[in-house]
């Protein structure tokens, strides 16, 4: 018996909003084919490697210091990049970073929600909105994609301008169901909200829409757009997250970082990275190719496919959708159970795996549909 495992969670003073909630839990197992993370099936290439390993090596030699708590020469090098994927001057003034976008998140709604603050998103959408808005004590309110998971944005509209919420999240393209909402859209709920929007573009090098960050400028108090290097720069591991918003906005979320809060090697790996950005998003145009490759073969064997703008794609319909990701994992593929009833989410992949992916699924078509 290990010291202190006689109590449990119950037994704790915790916060009264918290008791009864689940940790975010996508799981990690070790199976031949995984495609339950969105995350780029392309491993970094030789040259990358080394140029983090090199640039790390660098960096370790300041270990006894602290970071540069401002992280200047990286969100310069984030502002350079997102400037030039979206034609939208933005100045490292724009630009602040953390490990991953989830403490992105976890910063805004740290500074514009909290107690007697509300946190409006659209449901299906990404888990961790609604688990962040608990961890902040911001109220989490949903509301509702359409039956074919678009947004409707007359109905968003009314949600927004009739219950008011501190925060409103808006993911483009939108996990774990795909499809993105244009900035016309955007611009009709930005208008109507009366506090931050946080446009989640963490799939948006995947899509054909533009980047919000055109609204910033138009909206300065409001628009706040999310982006991170997991997906397609092929960085999960680096846990690397940025925002572009108005000055403003950046100063404000100092109130709430912790100081020092991106490492040294941190900064050091991403900005390597950061230089080979043309190479890492060079993969994208395969992950899309592949992308209409599996939709087309889905569609074939019999399934509904959602239209995805993403690396990934939302598919059904299951007579039992948990019992088939059961299946696939038997079959040595993991994929995601993301809680819609029917569906099943995948991930793009290599080739190979997503050939294994489509084998199980033209066998599981004869039987769970
Ligand atoms: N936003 C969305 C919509 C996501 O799907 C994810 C990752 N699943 C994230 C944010 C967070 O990713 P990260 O913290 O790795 O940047």
């Amino acid at each position: 018996q290990i010291p202190g495992a006689r109590i449990t969670v119950d037994d704790l003073p915790l916060r009264d909003n918290l008791r009864g909630k689940s940790a975010y839990g996508a799981p990690q197992l070790k199976v031949p084919v995984v495609l339950n993370t969105n995350e780029n099936p392309h491993p970094p290439s030789p040259e990358l490697i080394a140029d983090v390993a090199e640039s790390v090596g660098a960096a370790a030699a300041e270990l006894h210091r602290y970071p540069d708590r401002d992280a200047v020469a990286l969100r310069s090098d984030l502002a350079a990049y997102l400037s030039a994927a979206t034609g939208t001057h933005l100045g490292v003034e724009n630009v602040w970073a953390a490990n991953g976008s989830n403490e992105i998140l976890q910063q805004l709604l740290q500074a514009f929600g909290g107690l007697g603050r509300a946190a409006l998103g659209f449901v299906p959408s990404y888990s961790m909105h609604p688990i962040i808005s608990d961890g902040t004590d911001t109220t989490w309110l949903e509301a509702k994609r359409s039956a074919d998971f678009s947004l409707d944005i007359d109905y968003a509209v009314g949600e927004i301008s009739a219950r008011r919420p501190d925060i409103v999240f808006v993911t483009s393209p939108n996990n774990p169901t795909g499809a993105s909402i244009s900035n016309d859209g955007l611009r009709a709920i930005v208008d109507a909200a009366p506090g931050i929007v946080i446009v989640d573009e963490a799939y948006a090098e995947f899509s054909e829409q533009r980047s919000a960050v055109e609204l910033i400028d138009e909206f300065p108090t409001k628009v706040v757009v999310s982006r991170t290097m997991s997906k397609a720069f092929a960085f999960a591991g680096g846990r690397l997250g940025y925002l572009a918003a108005s000055p403003a906005i950046v100063d404000a979320l100092q109130l709430v970082r912790l100081p020092y809060h991106l490492s040294v090697l941190t900064q050091a790996a991403a900005r390597a990275a950061l230089r080979h950005a043309d190479e890492t998003l060079g993969g994208v145009a395969k992950i899309i190719a592949e992308r209409k490759r599996v939709v087309a073969e889905l569609e074939k064997a019999g399934f509904d496919v959602v239209d995805s703008d993403a690396n990934f794609v939302l598919f059904g319909r299951f007579a039992d959708a948990p019992a088939s990701w059961q299946r696939y994992l038997d079959n040595g593929v993991l994929i995601r159970d993301v809680g819609i009833p029917a569906h099943l989410r995948v991930t793009i992949g290599l080739v190979d795996e997503n050939d294994a992916f489509l084998d199980v699924s033209r066998k599981l078509a004869t039987t769970d549909l």
